[in-house]
């Protein structure tokens, strides 16, 4: 949860989303019912429209305005959810690097739109409309600019070459409900809003074809910038190093959403020098040095400022406030709210940011937007803060809820805590609902506020010597080790020259 001043993202209930659960519908749906008559509409004259990359005619429900307004409205939830790097230098790079490849790109007038997502799973996607994120975890693990452009530039391929319009597409089509708690309840999972439909985009797998498309067009978009085109390929070789699982903060990997095509090293090698032989002279720069500058203090890993769990506690060390965590459930902790999930993900916790201004004002509107049936309403100070509490029953189309809600007033903001399951589970959750939501308090404990992300410090090697040998003076542990050599895409034996600059991890 980021501690944020002014509120970008609105989760459920407050805001847009409540007034959608008046109509029963999820945003994702309605607009994928407006986007369908439209098509429906228009389908007479533009089923088929030519695809920019292949200049071939397909078939396509989603218009590029249709695609623009999509890509702004899951570029908001994205950003929300995910929160971009405070970092204005290094997104500011990013962009440059990124409208290079654009220029050069099959839709050089399309307004591309590049950020850094500040999340520690390694990952690089596009949305549909010119949307296209890095993670701050994929950039610790680059290792020079031409790396970073052929990332980039297969990202910008999928976008050109309307990829992610086209699964948009088939999963609207479908009506494929793919969600952020992978097996959750879908009622418990729906009520909370996590099934976001704009979201779900990014769990979709593109085709090995799409793939292998984008790979070319990385190499060719990379290569027509002035970057050698084959360190797209260092960086595939990387991540298969890393074999990440998926991310803790929801997001899902690199590998998890890149169907991985067999040959895909040896393609990109072969696409590059194929390029390189057809325009004889080219420059085809690497940049590492510039690169690993430009990562110097870069956070890497979880960042605790943003809230962790320590024992069975969760504290955030920004908003300065805690709460116990009942043994078992899992903690997801994204930039708009803390989900708490039960083991058999069939109740749910979470604690957001309200956007009225006391806990009576937040507490109507939610009992409105979802027209919950009050059972009981008390104001009390709770650890010193005042704060309405509601026991409450609701239905939704998938069944009933019932369940407990704080609104909490803290500082200047109303912070709302809720927790719920179907109502035929609710005795046996309510005891360990209540806990949590009646254990949030200040947090003082200046050892759990003063915590610091790790980042990555750039070091200049002194001599010739081996990694391991480079690595010794720093005692880093052997996993550490491990870590390094993959991020510097070296073995731990490998002989590092003098004066070569190389990443390591420090608090
Ligand atoms: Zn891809």
């Amino acid at each position: 949860m980021k501690n944020r001043n002014k509120k970008i993202y609105s989760s459920w209930p407050a805001g847009g989303q409540a007034h959608n659960q008046k109509s029963g519908r999820h945003p994702g749906q309605r607009l994928a019912l407006a986007c369908f008559l439209g098509a429906l509409l228009i389908i007479a004259s533009l089923s088929c429209a030519v695809n920019p990359v292949t200049q071939k005619r397909e078939f396509m429900l989603l218009s590029p305005s249709d695609e623009l307004s999509l890509g702004q409205q899951t570029n908001t939830e994205i950003i929300g959810m995910y929160g971009v790097y405070q970092d204005a230098a290094l997104n500011e790079y990013i962009s440059t690097v990124g409208q290079k490849l654009v220029s050069v790109s099959h839709q050089p007038d399309l307004p591309f739109n590049f950020q850094i997502m500040d999340s520690p799973v390694v990952n690089a996607f596009a949305v549909p409309g010119g949307y296209v994120y890095v993670t701050r975890g994929i950039l610790a693990y680059l290792n020079d600019e031409a790396e970073l452009a052929g990332t980039m530039g297969h990202e910008i391929g999928h976008v050109a070459a309307r990829h992610s319009a086209q699964l948009y597409t088939r999963a609207q089509a479908a009506q494929i409900g793919l969600s952020i708690g992978a097996a959750m309840s879908k009622t418990v999972q729906k009520f909370a809003g996590l099934a976001e439909a704009g979201l779900n985009v990014l769990f979709l797998s593109f085709s090995r074809d799409h793939e292998r498309q984008a790979d070319d067009l990385g190499v060719l978009y990379s290569s027509k910038a002035g970057y050698e085109g084959d360190h797209l390929a260092n960086m595939f070789v990387t991540l298969e190093k890393l074999n990440p699982s998926s991310g803790k903060d929801g997001l899902p990997t690199w590998l998890s959403t890149h169907p991985n095509p067999p040959n895909r090293i040896e393609a990109v090698k072969k696409a590059a020098a194929d390029w390189k032989a057809a325009n004889p002279g080219a420059v085809a720069a690497v940049n590492r040095d510039q690169y690993l500058r430009k990562l110097d203090g870069l956070v890497f890993g979880d960042d605790p400022r943003q809230g962790y769990v320590d024992g069975q506690v969760f504290y955030h060390p920004g908003l300065k406030f805690q709460f116990p965590v009942p043994a078992g459930w899992k903690v997801n902790n994204t930039a708009s709210q803390v989900q708490i999930i039960s083991a058999k993900e069939d109740a749910a916790m979470i604690l957001t940011l309200a956007s009225e201004k006391t806990p009576d004002e937040a507490a109507q509107v939610f009992v409105d937007s979802n027209k919950a049936s009050v059972l009981s309403s008390e104001l009390k100070t709770v650890n010193g803060f005042e704060t309405r509490k509601l026991k409450f029953a609701l239905k939704t189309e998938e069944g009933n809820l019932a369940g407990l809600a704080n609104f909490i007033k803290k500082d200047d903001r109303v912070m709302m805590f809720l927790g719920y399951s179907l109502e035929s589970q609710f005795n046996s959750y309510s005891e360990a609902i209540s806990a949590t939501l009646n254990g949030f308090k200040a947090l003082a404990d200046q050892t759990k506020i003063n915590v610091k992300p790790e980042r990555i410090k750039i070091i200049k090697a002194d001599r010739t010597d081996s990694l391991a040998n480079i690595l010794k003076p720093y005692s880093f542990n052997a996993d550490k080790q491990k870590q390094i050599a993959i991020m510097n895409a070296m073995e731990l034996s490998d002989k590092v020259g003098a004066g070569t600059l190389l990443k390591i991890i420090t608090k």
